[in-house]
């Protein structure tokens, strides 16, 4: 598994299973769910979106592009030490800030100004 992958459990099913043919789904999810609770790997999103598990500890955040759902991981010290609001404090306790960075990756961005270039094309040929 790379570290920038951040893979849901189905993904890391479907890899370990051309090595391990009897393994079940289930088994994943109670490993990987293990694995978290011993603070190895860590997972994303929220209770109600799909779990994926991220295998890269290290203090970062992620780019979410709404396009493809690619997660890519970034780093920055600033965001590290990120001044939260008071207000949090009647909340809980702040253990982990983690930024999730919404918007359209490359590939996306590519696709689109290609359409929009075709688009452009198809237009002007009507027009003639
Ligand atoms: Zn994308
Ligand atoms: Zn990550």
């Amino acid at each position: 598994m790379r570290a920038e992958d951040h893979p849901d459990a189905e993904k890391v099913f479907q890899k370990l299973r051309k090595k391990l043919p009897t393994l079940s789904l289930d088994t994943v999810y109670r490993t990987l769910a293990l694995l978290n609770d011993l603070g190895v790997i860590t997972t994303l999103g929220g209770s109600r979106e799909r779990t994926r598990f991220d295998g890269n500890l290290d203090h970062h955040h992620h780019f979410v592009c709404t396009c493809c759902g690619l997660t890519a991981d970034f780093y920055s010290d600033k965001l590290n030490s990120l001044k939260m609001p008071d207000s949090l404090a009647d909340i809980g306790q702040v253990t982990q800030t983690h930024v999730e960075v919404r918007g359209i990756c490359k590939k996306c961005l590519n696709k689109v100004s290609k359409q929009i270039k075709s688009d452009n094309s198809t237009r002007k040929r009507s027009r003639e």
